[in-house]
């Protein structure tokens, strides 16, 4: 797996599993941007020696905010991690709470690769791009709480495969990560509840929570070479959860 010199942009990059994604990927070598809507991002990525951009993913100029940064050149890598989560019952979820779901967890991602669609053919110039988008295991069972996001989730993986399908001639790949639990900002208050805690620990084969890191492993090879042949698929990284 050799990033060297290779530009990716990674999304949802201030925190948790999109920031260990780009430390990572900056780590081996690539010519990182590191995109969130917290200003936090600027300081992350400096700190790193690479580029941050404070953005929305859901704003309508974003796909030109990211091609103005690679100024002509291609995309090797496009990760996006930005996403947002309500806990609500799916009958009670306020329209404006759906609509924002929808917004940054599933129409941010199509626009993204729409409007990137020239940088990723390109790739690095010798390989097209690749893309890696969080699902979430919430997609193809029913989590209580939190039906709305399994649902637009379930339509982020579906879109991933038809996606993957009309662009594999172009040898752009598409996958998607359905990480189990993990302890990130966006699972820290449910994860404070003792019941909670014990509940999902005792449920997952494994017998504890993930970690960022659990899922950056599996991240870099989907998009590395060494998964050339691997398109259109959702891996799941929850410590056997799902299967329990
Ligand atoms: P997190 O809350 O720690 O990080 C998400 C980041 O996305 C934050 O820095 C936030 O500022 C940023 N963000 C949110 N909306 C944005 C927007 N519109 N524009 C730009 N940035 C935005 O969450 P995390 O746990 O690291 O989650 C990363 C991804 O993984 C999410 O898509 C989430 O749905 C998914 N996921 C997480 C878990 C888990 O257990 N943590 C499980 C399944 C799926």
């Amino acid at each position: 797996m050799n990033f060297t010199d290779q530009r990716a942009v990674v999304t949802g990059a201030a925190s948790g599993i999109g920031k260990d994604i780009a430390l990572a990927l900056h780590r081996e070598g690539a010519r990182v941007l590191f995109v969130d809507r917290s200003p936090a991002v600027t300081e992350i990525a400096e700190v790193a020696g690479a580029e941050g951009l404070v953005a929305d993913v859901a704003a309508a100029d974003f796909p030109d905010r990211v091609a103005a940064w690679l100024n002509g050149h291609g995309l090797s890598h496009l990760v996006t991690a930005a996403g947002i989560q309500v806990r609500t019952p799916g009958i009670e979820i306020a329209e404006e709470d759906w609509a924002r779901l929808l917004d940054v967890n599933l129409s941010s991602f199509y626009r993204t690769v729409r409007g990137l669609h020239g940088a990723l053919r390109t790739g690095d110039g010798t390989r097209p791009g690749s893309v890696l988008a969080m699902s979430s295991m919430s997609a193809d069972r029913v989590l209580a709480g939190i039906v709305p996001y399994g649902s637009v989730k379930a339509g982020l993986s579906q879109l991933i495969a038809g996606l993957a399908v009309e662009l594999g001639e172009e040898g752009i790949r598409l996958n998607a990560i359905a990480p189990g639990y993990i302890r990130t900002e966006m699972t820290a208050q449910m994860l404070a509840v003792p019941a909670n805690h014990e509940r999902i620990v005792g449920r997952t084969p494994m017998k504890r929570l993930g970690a960022p890191a659990d899922v950056t492993g599996p991240a870099l090879f989907l998009l590395s070479p060494a998964a050339g042949f691997v398109t259109g698929h959702t891996l799941p990284v929850d410590g056997g959860y799902a299967l329990a």
